[in-house]
């Protein structure tokens, strides 16, 4: 369980800076300019370099990550950042080849136009890969969509001792279900379009690392690129992270539940959930993680039958992403990813778990 008195101070993080008067919740703060006469040094300078609202949330965000943070305006931006912050003309790239697609075709189509070597791998076979010759080893555990695990401590410790960096998508798991930095990676990035804020009203993202230039250099990537969130969003976000560790409590422990009692259902031909002791990546899941998320995946026979099954819920959004308060599900096959036809990925929300259950099954039950 991730540390409660941790959790208790995200909430009480302002309380220690309050003036007499001042509000308790965060103001939204989206001003451009500030008033600034003579030396300017030491405060807020410019809206694409400083935000007191920015601050704030990166300030939550590095309480819960327990490392520095610099805010995106989506998990891209952020993935964006740490891959150009790190590689250089010449720098060979490992991306996981089953992990989020966007990451393989941003390294394919900018990072290798630029010089960078990107070889594609699948997240199963990352733990017996030579990773030595790697400038920049980037992984997603558990992978999304396939759930499939990696060692996070094992690849960092080669890594590190080869001279790389390890880059760590922490998405599926956020800070709370997983903390990589504390298994020797370098750098965290994040969609906090998910999970995080929880309730699809805004993309954001972060970077988390305790490496004072790569900091540095992320920093200076997101002042002079201009990819900078807006201060609504990370408002929005702010607010989103207050209840984190609520709705995850009960979104993982409703999969839980949800993937055994789907799990043996005639209708579905493989369920895959890493809190299954008979799943592959349960043991690993045991050690490197402190709760089992709350994604799963099921396939069906055959596209039809996956699409029937989605349509057929009341509690089940069709839509692509995950996260939210609201269940959902997609197949996966319609962007592309390589999984059968009626494959799903299916993102459990914050439902009670008894009308989500009569809900999935009763779809499913239905099916022909
Ligand atoms: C959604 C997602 C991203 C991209 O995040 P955006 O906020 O959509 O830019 C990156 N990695 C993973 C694992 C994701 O699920």
């Amino acid at each position: 369980m991730t540390d409660q008195t941790m959790l208790a101070q995200a909430l009480h993080l302002r309380a220690k800076d309050l003036k007499k008067g001042e509000p308790i919740a965060l103001p939204l703060v989206s001003s451009s300019m500030f008033h600034l006469p003579g030396d300017p040094n030491g405060y807020p300078g410019y809206g694409r370099v400083d935000n007191p609202t920015w601050e704030a949330l990166e300030h939550l965000l590095s309480h819960l990550e327990d490392a520095p943070c610099v805010a995106f305006p989506s998990g891209m931006g952020a993935i964006s950042a740490a891959l150009f912050s790190t590689l250089k003309a010449g720098d060979r790239l490992l991306v996981p080849s089953d992990g989020y697609y966007v990451t393989r075709v941003l390294s394919q189509e900018f990072l290798a136009g630029l010089g960078v070597q990107v070889d594609e791998r699948p997240t199963k076979d990352y733990d017996t890969l030579d990773v030595t010759k790697y400038k920049v080893v980037f992984l997603e555990t558990p992978s999304n969509p396939g759930l499939d695990l990696c060692d996070i401590q094992g690849i960092a410790q080669r890594v590190r001792a080869a001279g790389g960096i390890t880059i760590v998508d922490n998405t599926t798991m956020t800070p709370l279900g997983q903390r990589p930095l504390d298994l020797g990676a370098d750098i965290v990035v994040a969609s906090d379009t998910k999970a995080p804020s929880g309730h699809s009203d805004l993309l954001m993202g972060h970077v988390a690392t305790r490496d004072a230039a790569v900091l540095e250099r992320v920093r200076n990537w997101r002042k002079m690129s201009g990819g900078i969130p807006s201060p609504h969003a990370a408002w929005l976000l702010h607010r989103g992270l207050e209840t984190l560790d609520v709705r995850l409590e009960r979104m993982c422990r409703t999969a839980m539940s949800v993937a055994q009692r789907l799990k043996s259902h005639p209708m579905i031909n493989a369920l895959r959930y890493p809190g299954l002791e008979a799943d592959p990546s349960y043991e690993l899941a045991t050690t490197q993680m402190s709760c089992f998320g709350f994604l799963l995946s099921l396939t069906l026979e055959t596209e039809d039958l996956a699409e029937q099954f989605i349509a057929g819920c009341a509690f089940l959004r069709p839509t692509t992403s995950f996260g939210g308060v609201h269940s959902s599900a997609e197949r996966r096959a319609r962007w592309g990813d390589q999984v059968a036809p009626g494959f799903v990925r299916l993102s459990v929300g914050c439902e009670p778990e008894q009308a989500l259950i009569a809900d999935l099954l009763s779809s499913l039950d239905k099916l022909n």
